[in-house]
């Protein structure tokens, strides 16, 4: 027995699938899941003693890797400090500062620990604001395990809701329509029929919970149009594309301004920090200038703000964007000639340095395209490459995210990898 597979069995005794967040389980790929050891830059090793280059880089959350000295010294200061004070310090000031100064939408920031609040919130907010109930989210959007957030995709035509988990009941997902990603049609079709209900469109501007697919021209531009002319607001969930495709992110590379922003993971520095974002109008609405209740323990928390703020330091001062874009392009194209020589159908979808390996024939441009992918074939490239070296997200419904510390040599080693890899899949 590995040393993984001892924890995991003990894992299993104490927490339900030994995981505390249920992806990480590998129920997707099959097999039992690398316990994490240590990590330095692109690289993780595991409790058996491997050391893989790692693509998952905590779910996108590390965009200057593992354990990045600037950012682990000031998480070490501030906790030395005090963790925790529940009293408002210089710290949320300064990184609310710089979210401000980077997001193109963004005057006021409400920080919280996850996107999930972030994203609850928003939801929160906007209806706060527009006394309106209903909302719209996406076939395949992934905002969090709030229960309005949780609704199944209906597929065609916008379909109202239906619980996405158990647990969740039709009223709480009564308000939430849910349309198909990149279809223009079926939002025109809910506006016309659900409108005047709907308090927001949200949106992640760049999908990324099912696997990578971006938007279509002048999707996001249409989002926008139409929200304006209903009274909605526009929601950009900026959890994955915040701080990764540019520093304002997806709002500022596609050049859309949303009502509010979600935003969270690179913001943390790898620490529990998220964050809603918007202008003042709108923002203080919250309480305790406004209406809408939100509130926090841990928020703004002393050692996550100090992190976070170190790590958009280090945007600022390295601008690691044009090397991500430049690496992640270099990275899809390898993929897709390993792939093609071995005569295996896939597309790899690339936008804003973010990128995923469908086994399709076609364009991916929307959740049932992601779903009709071979997803067995996904579970044995994840292992082929792991045997060699490399950490993918155990899910073909996951982003590939790159850090700033993977090197041009790190992308040609992953595309040796594939190519050696694809031969096998036939
Ligand atoms: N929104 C998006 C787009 C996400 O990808 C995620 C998490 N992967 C969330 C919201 C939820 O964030 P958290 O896991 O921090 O609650």
């Amino acid at each position: 027995m590995t040393r993984s597979e001892g924890l995991f069995a003990r894992a299993r005794a104490v927490i339900p699938g030994g995981v505390n967040s249920p992806v990480r389980a590998y129920a997707a790929v099959g097999g039992t899941p690398a316990f994490a050891v240590r990590g330095d830059g692109a690289y993780v090793e595991d409790a058996d003693g491997n050391r893989l280059l790692d693509y998952v880089q905590s779910w996108g959350a590390l965009l200057f890797g593992h354990a990045r000295g600037e950012i682990v010294r000031a998480a070490t200061e501030a906790a030395a400090r005090g963790t925790s004070f529940g009293a408002p310090i210089e710290g949320e000031v300064l990184l609310a500062e710089h979210i401000a100064a980077a997001v193109p939408s963004v005057e006021m920031v409400r920080l919280c620990s996850s996107g999930t609040e972030a994203a609850m919130t928003a939801v929160r907010l906007a209806r706060g604001v527009t006394s309106r109930p209903a909302i719209v989210k996406f076939d395949g959007c992934y905002h969090g395990h709030s229960d309005a957030l949780l609704a199944a995709a209906g597929s065609g035509l916008a379909t109202l809701g239906l619980p996405g988990s158990a647990g969740v009941t039709a009223g709480a997902v009564g308000d939430t329509i849910v349309a198909p990603y990149n279809d223009l049609m079926s939002i025109r079709a809910a506006f016309a029929r659900f409108d005047p209900e709907i308090a927001c469109v949200i949106v992640e501007p760049i999908a990324a919970n099912m696997g990578v697919v971006p938007p279509v021209e002048g999707f996001l531009q249409a989002l926008r149009a139409v929200c304006d002319e209903h009274g909605a607001l526009l929601v950009f969930d900026e959890v994955i594309t915040g701080f990764r495709v540019a520093r304002g992110g997806a709002q500022e590379w596609y050049g859309v301004r949303p009502d509010l922003t979600i935003l969270g993971k690179v913001l943390g520095g790898g620490f529990p920090c998220a964050a809603v974002g918007g202008p003042r109008d709108l923002m203080e609405h919250l309480s305790p200038t406004g209406p809408v209740y939100q509130a926090g323990t841990l928020s703004g928390n002393p050692v996550a703000v100090a992190a976070g703020r170190t790590a958009l330091e280090l945007i600022e001062a390295e601008d690691p964007y044009p090397e991500l874009h430049r690496r992640a392009g270099h990275l899809a194209q390898g993929l897709r000639a390993a792939f093609a020589a071995a005569g295996v159908a896939c597309t790899v979808n690339e936008a804003g340095g973010l990128l995923s390996v469908f086994f399709a024939d076609g364009p991916v441009t929307d959740s049932a395209g992601a779903h009709a992918a071979d997803h067995a074939r996904f579970a044995r490239f994840f292992h082929g490459m792991r045997e060699r070296g490399i950490a993918l997200a155990p899910s073909g419904y996951e982003a590939w995210f790159l850090s700033a510390a993977h090197t041009d040599a790190d992308i040609e080693r992953t595309v040796e990898a594939a190519t050696e890899a694809a031969r096998t899949l036939g």
